[in-house]
């Protein structure tokens, strides 16, 4: 398990929660001393195993299963030369030693970031020309605490590998979502009327992405 400790100025008493990956997140006082914190970690042991025991996990070998473009989806691992291929009835990662969770992770993490590159690059020109809209320049990255960001003044949108975990109406709904941060910086109401002009639904589509994050199937793939 991933930990992270805040310290905030703000804060008087220490707090903790799981992010959408299954990361520990302490946030602490700006005060609180290591040993503070170390106790009060341990003394929510209990709270930090039944939550934390929520979250799947995956073994990266052949029989576990792979969230992909809103399905599951087996995985079959086999040794040989490094390659990935998505058929009908799985994703079959061929690696050098497929006892190594880590290469099998890491052949993983490239076959999602290229399936996710090909579906933007074939729907962002679409959307683009629907909301009059210059086409931005689009990269994947292996972002944790975020689907996506736009670097505005660069006209650039980073897409999160993890995205392709998604179905596709979520997927669109977060490059819809950056897409209208070429245009307006924050959340403000100008932003949310765009973005609802062009995701009609988002309401129920957001709904849908916190159930998902919620669940945990996506949570620490790569
Ligand atoms: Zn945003």
């Amino acid at each position: 398990m991933n930990l992270v400790v805040r310290k905030r100025r703000g804060q008087k008493s220490l707090r903790m929660h799981f992010d959408d990956h299954g990361t520990l997140i302490v946030s602490a006082p700006w005060f609180a001393t290591k040993s503070q914190i170390d106790s009060f970690i341990s003394a929510n042991s209990a709270w930090i195993e039944e939550h934390g025991s929520k979250i799947p996990s995956h073994t990266y070998a052949s029989g576990d299963a792979l969230p992909f473009l809103g399905r599951s989806l087996p995985l079959y691992v086999f040794k040989g030369e490094k390659n990935v291929f998505l058929r009908d009835d799985g994703i079959y990662v061929f690696v050098r030693h497929p006892d190594n969770k880590e290469s099998v992770k890491r052949e993983l993490y490239r076959f999602y970031s290229r399936m996710l590159y090909s579906y933007a690059m074939e729907k962002v020109p679409v959307f683009c020309k629907r909301m009059s809209l210059e086409v931005p320049t689009i990269e994947i990255c292996n972002a944790k605490s975020r689907w996506g960001c736009c670097y505005r003044l660069k006209k650039l949108i980073k897409l999160s590998a993890i995205l392709a975990c998604l179905p596709p109406n979520l997927i669109d709904m977060t490059i819809i979502h950056e897409l209208c941060h070429l245009v307006y910086d924050g959340h403000g109401e100008d932003f949310k009327a765009m973005l609802e002009k062009y995701v009609p639904d988002i309401k129920e589509r957001e709904k849908e992405l916190k159930e998902i994050s919620r669940s945990g199937i996506v949570r620490n793939l790569f």
